[in-house]
């Protein structure tokens, strides 16, 4: 999508280094950090949200798991824990529409989230 600021990522015109990456989707380290590890797992293909999934994109999201799996080991936060989240929609927090998981660590973290 043209103006999108992942597709953009995705694509390379703004260059950002990739943790990880397979047919499916890139992982990139977020450029406002709320935890001292704090990742992004995005699609290559342009979807704006979670309830814009469909049934073929399973694949992405069972790579979804893999890659929380690699980079959780990689970064040293899988035995302290961590969080994923997906910000959806306005209440939710959502200020990129292309879909994507925050993973964050190496803190604690509370609840319920703000
Ligand atoms: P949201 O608020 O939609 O859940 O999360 C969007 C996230 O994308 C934010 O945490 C924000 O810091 C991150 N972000 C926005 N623009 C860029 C960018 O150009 N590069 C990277 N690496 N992260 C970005
Ligand atoms: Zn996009």
């Amino acid at each position: 999508m043209a103006d999108c600021i992942f597709c953009k990522i995705v694509q390379k015109q703004i260059p950002t280094e990739f943790l990880y990456e397979d047919d499916n989707l890139v992982a990139f380290r977020d450029i406002n950090p709320q935890a001292p590890v704090h990742f992004l797992i995005v699609p290559k293909k342009h979807i704006a949200n979670l309830l814009e999934l469909k049934g073929e994109d399973f694949p992405f999201l069972s790579g979804v798991l893999k890659a929380i799996g690699e980079l959780t080991h990689k970064l040293g936060i899988h035995e302290a824990g961590f969080r994923v989240v997906v910000n959806t929609g306005d209440n939710g927090g959502q200020t990129v529409p292309h879909l994507h998981f925050h993973v964050l660590g190496g803190r604690f973290m509370g609840w319920p989230p703000g």
